[in-house]
């Protein structure tokens, strides 16, 4: 590929729409991200679903999406790769969530889920890993999405995905989104029957696992993510991960599934909204 070409293929990427269905905005410095944001919002990304760790950062996307009502969408959780929180934590985290419901503004449930890395680490130094108060929790978590009827952003990869996707049938939660999933032929195929979505990084362009994801899950059930600031390889070693990644994500997605990149953003585009109501 000669540079003529190359300009054409980034000139062609500019001029496409796409959201940033996962990002953690609360872990860039202030004066980051609202130049980030503003930057992305002027340069195609039409929304960026800002998800949260806990109530500290909840408290912090929900200031942002006060300032940007059109381009921030919010989701309240707690990350499941981390040390329990204490109860009165938790009761209080989701009493503000319900305040939130009641006065009717826009946000879903996450990042919820279950410790997979933790979980995986310990187990791997012999050190024993007890799951069963992650799962209590993230049962609290998908009960409350069924109660307030608010689609649910989930961390579960590999085993962990059966586990959750129990839980929603439990409680008959079908707008589900799986974030960076990765898992078995047979997880694959019950998430996508089951109707729930997942989202493709950038690591797409590197990463064969996820690229044979993409060749078979339903691109209707597609969204693209960056969950910056996670830092990602290949071609994007040593840059900074921000919103605008997602038109790479959106392209590589495109030649995966044989389509046009122009036609692959329509379609991705209209996922996210769908899927969270933008
Ligand atoms: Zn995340």
């Amino acid at each position: 590929m000669d540079n003529g070409e190359r300009r054409d293929e980034r000139s062609s990427l500019d001029s496409l729409s796409c959201i940033d269905a996962h990002i953690h905005l609360d872990m860039y410095s202030e004066e980051e991200r609202e130049a980030m944001l503003q930057e992305a919002l002027g340069e195609g990304v039409k929304a960026v679903v800002a998800v949260s760790r806990h109530m500290e950062s909840a408290l912090v996307n929900y200031g942002l999406a006060q300032r940007y009502p059109q381009g921030v969408h919010p989701a309240y959780g707690f990350h499941p790769e981390q040390e329990l929180p204490a109860d009165d934590d938790i009761r209080q985290l989701i009493e503000w969530i319900r305040e939130r419901h009641a006065a009717g503004e826009p946000f879903a449930i996450g990042e919820v889920g279950l410790p997979y890395y933790m979980r995986t680490e310990a187990e791997a130094v012999g050190q024993p890993f007890d799951e069963a108060p992650y799962i209590e929790l993230l049962d609290r978590f998908v009960a409350l999405a069924a109660e307030l009827d608010r689609p649910i952003v989930l961390h579960a990869v590999y085993e962990d995905a059966d586990k959750a996707c129990g839980l929603l049938e439990r409680h008959g939660v079908r707008k589900a989104h799986f974030h960076w999933f990765k898992g078995s032929e047979d997880s694959i195929r019950r998430m996508a029957a089951s109707g729930y979505y997942v989202s493709v990084t950038p690591d797409v362009a590197y990463e064969e696992e996820i690229k044979s994801l993409v060749r078979q899950y339903p691109l209707t059930q597609l969204m693209t993510e960056t969950d910056g600031p996670w830092p990602f390889e290949g071609p994007y070693a040593g840059k900074r991960t921000i919103p605008s990644m997602t038109k790479e994500v959106v392209a590589d997605i495109a030649v995966l599934k044989g389509l046009q990149a122009q036609e692959a953003a329509e379609q991705l585009l209209r996922n996210t909204k769908q899927f969270y109501t933008l």
